[in-house]
Parts: C-alpha cells; structure tokens; sequence
C-alpha cells in the first residue's frame, strides 16, 4: 500500500496509539467469534517485541456514546491475554487521569488495552479536543482498524493531525489484498453477490459492473432482480422500492456486455423456521405462501460451472438464509467452488460481515486468498471510495517526526 507501515518507524522507548478493530460478538459476555482479535495480533507482537509501549483501543458495537456495561471489552482483554500469554491491563475509560496515570507507569514492551472508545460521543464526532487528547497519550499512531476506516472519527481521523500516523500490518495487508480486484485483476473476474438487500449494494453491483466479467446473483437480493422481470415470488423478501434500480442495473450489465446471472431454481419454505419443510421448484412456480430461502441445486451447478473459469472471484453475501443449516447448502457450496478457485491458483477474495461468517463456520477460511475483516469498509473499498482512516496515512516514505522526540 502507499503509506508508511510500523516496518518503517523505529518504535523502542516509544508509546504507540493503536487502533484496532476488536469489535467481536460478544454473546452473554462470551466472544463467538475471535477472528478480529487473532488479526489484530501480528501488530501488537511486533510493537511489544521491538520494544515499544502499546496503547491499544477499539469500539465495541454501539454504545451511542454512553456508558454500556455489556459493551465493555474485558471480554476482549482476556481473549487477547490468553492468546498474547501475558496479562492485558485495561483502564477503567477511554480518556481521563487514571487512563494518563496508568499509562505513565508502562515500560517498553508493556502493553494496555483503553475502555471502549464508543462510550464516549466524541469518537464517533470525531471532536478535535477528544482526538487531541487521545493523541497526547502517544509518540506515534498506529491504524490497524481496516474495518473502521471508511468512518472519519476521532480515533481513526481526527487523532492524524496530531502524531505521525502509520499503518499496522492488518491494514496493510487488507488494503493489498482488495486492491488487487481495482487495479487489473486477473481475467476473467467473476463476482458472487447475494445477502438480504439491494437497497444496501447498488453502489458495489455499479461498481462490480464496471469491473467484472460477470456477476453471479444470489440471496434475497435476487429476489428483487426477479420481481422486476416480472415473476411472482410468494412469501418472499422482495423490495418492491427496488425493481426500478434492479432494472437499471440489469439495464446496464446488457450495456457493458457483463453477464448478469439469476438464480433459474430455489430452495423454498413456508416460514423461515430450523424444521420448516423444504421444496425445491424453478423461479417461476414459487407458491403464494412460500418464500425463496435459499438458491436451488440447478442454479448452484450453473454458478459453478460459471466460476470454473474464473482467474479472480470476489464474494460478498451469502446465497440464502444461511443461519439455518438447512438454508445454507447453496452458500456452503458456494464457499466450496470459490476454495477450489484458490487451489487452481485464481485470486479469491471474501468480503462482507455474513459472508465472511459462513467462510469461517466452514473451516475454509485459509482456502481463500483473502478473507476481509472489514465488512462495510471492505465494500466501501471495492466501490471506489476513499477511506478516510486510510487517506489519514503518511505516504511510503514520509519522513517520521515524533512530537516530543527526547533531548
Ligand atoms: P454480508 O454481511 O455478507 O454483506 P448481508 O448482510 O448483505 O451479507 O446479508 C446477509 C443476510 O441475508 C443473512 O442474514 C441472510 O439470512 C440474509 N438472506 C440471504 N438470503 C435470503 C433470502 N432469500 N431471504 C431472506 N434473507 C436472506
Ligand atoms: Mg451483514
């Protein structure tokens, strides 16, 4: 990436701001998912053993600026303490005195975990004084909360200002890793894309129009590309304020010569329910009261044959109501075809919150060539956009100059 990475900063004796992203469920005070934690760790051993003091902070869901007890990240501190081996100290808040009087007591190699930084409204106003007074915690800031940075608040923008910023190894391994389907991706690039809506991914169908050889739909989003060529899907989720934009999309896709491919059969159910009982029928025979839960067996099979070709494969959004195990068979065969893409050397790339989720629930996490933790910013990134946390980076080889270098 084009910015200076921790690699280039000599950080011993130095006390280093690193934003993580360590917003992990968290279900009754237990973690399900320690994907975000186990990323944040290359960092935050690289600091801790070239000698610097870490001073590490995260948000933690939405505690909307207030104080939220179930939002705390204790939990994350002993996750992190067992896989770090050493104890993780936390402070009480995110900023004040006690926060200054534990830090002041770290030595080099020390390392300290701030209280959610959500709890405090002024992270996510990004307030010039909050990120000033964050910043004055520190010799030099460190982002490594790729899935943060597409949000300019005060811990991931507003903070830059103040000390030279770097970018963490999970920052620079995200953003290399996305870049390689902007700038020319191997041919032909395929994109699978399916979840709940369209409303939520017009702009990364435009962007994937622009970019890909075909776009293989899936998931309820579908379900609105069909009801805009007029079929009748029952029960189904379908934005009925959607069919003019999933027109034009499909409008488009004709134009730019992009294989826009829909599911020909379905997977339905009269409720979404773990025991309700299943039928497979073709896209046009879906019954008034079924709904679409899940894409069907012909279209799995079209899909993969699809795929087989392709050099590049990006995925975001799985292919049916994947939480329930009997909804998730054309997701999980989705996973499979796009590992086999690894194996056969094309470049394959997992990105979207969902999505991500039913890659790891698999095991075939390391069977692709990236898995984002980004979510939201991993879609912002492929759409184009500039990420404020990232665009806040010094440039590759900018000179570093500390604010309170020692006499
Ligand atoms: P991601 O997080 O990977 O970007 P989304 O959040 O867009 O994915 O969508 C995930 C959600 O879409 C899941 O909760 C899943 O149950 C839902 N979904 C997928 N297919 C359907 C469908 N046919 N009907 C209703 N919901 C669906
Ligand atoms: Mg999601």
């Amino acid at each position: 990436m084009n910015a200076t990475t921790i690699r280039d900063v000599d950080v011993a004796g130095k006390r280093v701001f690193v934003r993580a992203d360590l917003n992990v469920p968290i279900d009754d005070g237990r973690i399900t998912d320690d994907t975000r934690i186990r990323a944040s760790l290359p960092t935050i051993v690289n600091l801790l053993e070239r000698g610097a003091i870490v001073i590490l902070a995260s948000h933690l869901g939405r505690p909307k600026g207030k104080v939220n007890d179930a939002l705390r990240l204790k939990p994350v501190a002993d996750r992190l303490a067992q896989l770090l081996g050493r104890p993780v100290r936390m402070t009480g808040d995110a900023l004040g005195p006690g926060v200054q009087v534990a830090i002041d007591k770290l030595r080099p190699g020390d390392l300290i975990l701030l209280e959610n930084l959500r709890f405090r409204a002024d992270e996510e106003a990004n307030d010039p004084e909050f990120a000033a007074a964050l910043a004055s915690l520190a010799d030099l800031y460190v982002n490594d909360a790729f899935g943060a940075a597409h949000r300019a608040h005060a811990s991931t923008e507003g903070i830059t200002h103040h000390l030279p910023a770097v970018a963490g190894l999970l920052m620079e391994r995200e953003v290399d890793a996305l870049s390689r389907l902007l700038t020319k991706p191997a041919r032909p690039f395929h994109a699978v894309i399916g979840g709940a809506k369209v409303s939520g991914k017009l702009e990364v169908l435009e962007a994937l129009l622009a970019r890909c050889q075909a776009v293989l739909v899936g998931g309820g989003m579908a379900n609105t590309f069909l009801a805009a060529r007029g079929l009748e899907l029952g029960k189904s989720l379908v934005e009925m304020d959607q069919l003019d934009n999933a027109e034009r999309i499909m409008a488009e896709a004709r134009r730019k010569r992009v294989r826009l491919m829909l599911p020909t059969d379905a997977v339905i159910a009269p409720q979404i329910h773990r025991r309700a009982k299943t039928q497979v029928v073709p896209v046009d025979a879906v019954p008034k009261d079924q709904m679409v839960v899940d894409i069907g067996p012909d279209t799995r099979s079209a899909y993969a044959a699809h795929l087989a070709k392709a050099k590049t494969v990006f995925w975001n959004g799985p292919m049916g109501v994947f939480e329930i195990s009997q909804f998730a068979e054309g997701t999980n065969e989705m996973a499979r075809v796009i590992a086999r893409r690894t194996a056969a050397k094309a470049v394959t790339i997992v990105g979207g919150g969902d999505s991500v989720a039913a890659v790891e629930g698999l095991g075939l996490a390391d069977k692709m060539t990236h898995v984002s933790t980004g979510g939201g910013a991993s879609l912002e990134f492929i759409e184009g956009k500039s990420l404020p946390g990232v665009e806040a980076l010094l440039p590759a080889g900018a000179e570093i100059n500390f604010p309170k270098e020692d006499a």
